[in-house]
């Protein structure tokens, strides 16, 4: 039999993982690797909070996949996957095709408006490096346009964010250190732009207790953030966000929906059986019934058997399942038994701009202020050097060295 032909749709952090460990584990003459994205870069979807904000540059979030993979041992194609047709062992992309005897689907997440009218036609998104330097560049020209104007409208200024789970949270924190550039730059009163983030539930950042969620709401008022909590949104047009039941609309010149994410729309193309938008994989990271096909990251729901529920969905989380996928791919070829997926929670850390955050790491510690925002650091060299290795981390780190 010819060698056997690995497939990696993607080239996040499961995709990027599972390939980087392959082509270690795997010689040249066992198996062919091969690794499809969209872009000839990987981006750190954990820091695109940052480019959204502006508070970092995009090229320092993402680094060249030939910097990352060594093309002798991964054959890399640049190209936007659109179908798995699995009873012909086939994908189908955007401008070829590509048969597969292993398939690795790590295509990660799409933003999810729950079907709120106008929120996909009006409101930004943040769910990769174009989209995000977008938001960052929209809200500049709001600020650029308004010193410009006779008569501007100080609602321009406004940036509306829906959603106080993790991501919405991270951004605000980013724009509370923006903002004040922006003011400064374009010469305009501070108290001129608002900051508000909206949040349905009676809690932002349910994950954390009630000490740390305090502590991180204070913090970020302190620094001009505006909460509207318990507040659905209920309506996003060109103006801004209708509210509540008495349908108030809350204006700004920048609107970003940060109220939820789902796994890529290739599965539902490819006719996996979904779960709220992704599929239930079995412990070893198999789709059921599928003897070749593993689905990571934010395409799949792992089960935590000591919590009776599957494991959030997590960059580290994705890091650690991409891990296994190569050990299993490796035992696979080589009649060896495979190992069921277990996670090592390593915690959680929030930003709350760049010298603030809060978090719970190792045997439930509560972390928050300078401690915080320096550990989430770390937690982003980490996952850099997961990703891309030591290079990667001196080119694009947090901590660089010079
Ligand atoms: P991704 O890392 O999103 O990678 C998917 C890859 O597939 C990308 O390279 C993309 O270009 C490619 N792709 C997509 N569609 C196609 C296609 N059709 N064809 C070809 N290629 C395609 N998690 C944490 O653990 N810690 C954090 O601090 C944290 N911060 C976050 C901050 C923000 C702003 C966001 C949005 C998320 C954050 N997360 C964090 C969650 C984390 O980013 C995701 O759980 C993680 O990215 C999932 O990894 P993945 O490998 O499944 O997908
Ligand atoms: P999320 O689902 O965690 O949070 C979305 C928030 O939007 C929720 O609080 C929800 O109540 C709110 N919401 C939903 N509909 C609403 C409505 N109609 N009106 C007002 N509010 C509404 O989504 P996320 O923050 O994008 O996070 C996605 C995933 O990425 C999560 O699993 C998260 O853990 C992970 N993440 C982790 C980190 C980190 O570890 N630092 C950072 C960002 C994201």
């Amino acid at each position: 039999m010819s060698k056997p032909k690995i497939v990696v749709l993607g080239a996040g952090y499961a995709g990027l993982v599972t390939t980087r460990k392959l082509s270690q584990k795997l010689s040249p003459e066992e198996a062919e690797i091969v690794l499809i994205n969209k872009h000839n870069y990987h981006y750190e979807s954990t820091w695109l909070h940052e480019v959204a904000a502006g508070t970092i540059n995009p090229n320092q979030a993402r680094f060249m996949l030939t910097d990352a993979v060594n093309p002798k041992k991964v054959r890399l194609i640049y190209d936007s996957v659109l179908e798995v047709k699995r009873d012909e062992q086939r994908v189908v992309l955007e401008n070829s095709e590509v048969t597969y005897d292993y398939l690795v689907v790590a295509l990660g997440f799409v933003s999810n408006t729950f079907g709120i009218p106008g929120m996909e036609e009006h409101a930004f998104a943040i769910t990769d490096i174009e989209s995000s330097r977008l938001i960052a560049e929209h809200i500049e020209y709001q600020f650029a346009k308004y010193a410009s104007e006779e008569n501007p409208s100080d609602d321009s200024l406004t940036i509306l964010v829906g959603g106080g789970g993790f991501t919405g949270i991270e951004f605000v924190g980013e724009l509370a250190e923006k903002v004040p550039q922006l003011c400064k730059k374009y010469d305009i009163d501070r108290s001129k732009a608002r900051i508000i983030n909206v949040e349905a539930a009676p809690s932002i950042l349910p994950v954390f207790d009630d000490d740390l969620v305090t502590y991180a709401k204070k913090s970020l008022e302190d620094r001009g953030v505006e909460f509207r909590i318990g507040t659905p949104i209920k309506e996003c047009t060109a103006e801004g966000f209708i509210v509540g039941d008495d349908k108030e609309l809350i204006k700004a010149g920048t609107v970003v929906w940060t109220g939820g994410v789902t796994g890529n729309p290739v599965l539902a193309k490819s006719g996996f059986e979904l779960v709220k938008g992704k599929v239930n994989v079995d412990a070893d990271l198999r789709v059921p019934g599928e003897e070749n096909i593993f689905i990571l990251g934010d395409c799949s729901w792992v089960m935590d058997k000591e919590a009776g529920r599957p494991y959030p969905p997590t960059g580290q989380l994705a890091t650690q399942e991409g891990a296994v996928a190569a050990d299993n791919i490796a035992a696979l070829i080589r009649n060896q038994p495979l190992k069921d997926f277990v996670f090592h929670n390593k915690g959680t850390v929030a930003s709350l701009g760049i010298k603030d955050g809060i978090g719970n790491i190792l045997d439930g510690n509560k972390i928050r202020g300078k401690a915080a925002a320096a550990m989430k650091k770390v937690v982003d060299d980490r996952s850099l050097f997961m990703v891309g290795g030591p290079k990667i981390v001196l080119k694009k780190g947090k901590f660089r060295p010079f």
